[in-house]
C-alpha cells in the first residue's frame, strides 16, 4: 500500500510484512506489549489498571519520547489482528477498565478490523499523543 494513513502523508510503501514510510512499519500490527497498566491518567485505570497495547513504531517521532525504543528503536513484534482481538479480550477478562491503545494511528485498518462490529464492554482509548 502507498499509506496516507495519518497527517503525515508521507506515501510510505508498506506492507503486511514490509516497512515503510516515517513510522517506519509494515502494515500488519506490531506489538511491544500488553499488560494492565496501573500508571495512565486515574480515570483509565479502574481498580485494575488500562488494558494498554503498545505498538510499535510511531508516525510522531518526537525527539523527547518517553518510549524510543518502541516508538523508533524498532522494539516489538508481529501479531495477527485474530491475535490482537485475543489480546483486548485477554485485558478485558483480567479486569482492564479500557482498552488503552497507545501509538495506534499507523495500524488503523487491522486495529479496527481486530475491534470489529463490538461492542465492547469498555471504552476504546486512541492514545495517540497527539
Ligand atoms: S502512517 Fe506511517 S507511512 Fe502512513 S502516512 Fe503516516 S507516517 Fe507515513
Amino acid at each position: 500500500m502507498t499509506c496516507a494513513l495519518c497527517p503525515r502523508n508521507c506515501r510510505g510503501p508498506r506492507t503486511p510484512d514490509r516497512p515503510g514510510g516515517v513510522c517506519g512499519q509494515p502494515s500488519a500490527p506490531v506489538v511491544a506489549r500488553a499488560m494492565l497498566h496501573q500508571w495512565e491518567e486515574p480515570c483509565l485505570v479502574g481498580e485494575h489498571g488500562a488494558g494498554a497495547v503498545f505498538f510499535s513504531g510511531c508516525n510522531l517521532r518526537c525527539a523527547y519520547c518517553q518510549n524510543k525504543p518502541i516508538s523508533q528503536g524498532g522494539v516489538g513484534k508481529p501479531v495477527s489482528v485474530s491475535r490482537l482481538r485475543e489480546i483486548f479480550r485477554e485485558l478485558i477478562a483480567g479486569g482492564a477498565a479500557c482498552l488503552d491503545l497507545v501509538t495506534p494511528t499507523h495500524f488503523a485498518p487491522a486495529i479496527l478490523e481486530a475491534l470489529g462490529d463490538g461492542p465492547w464492554p469498555v471504552p476504546v482509548v486512541w492514545n495517540c499523543g497527539g
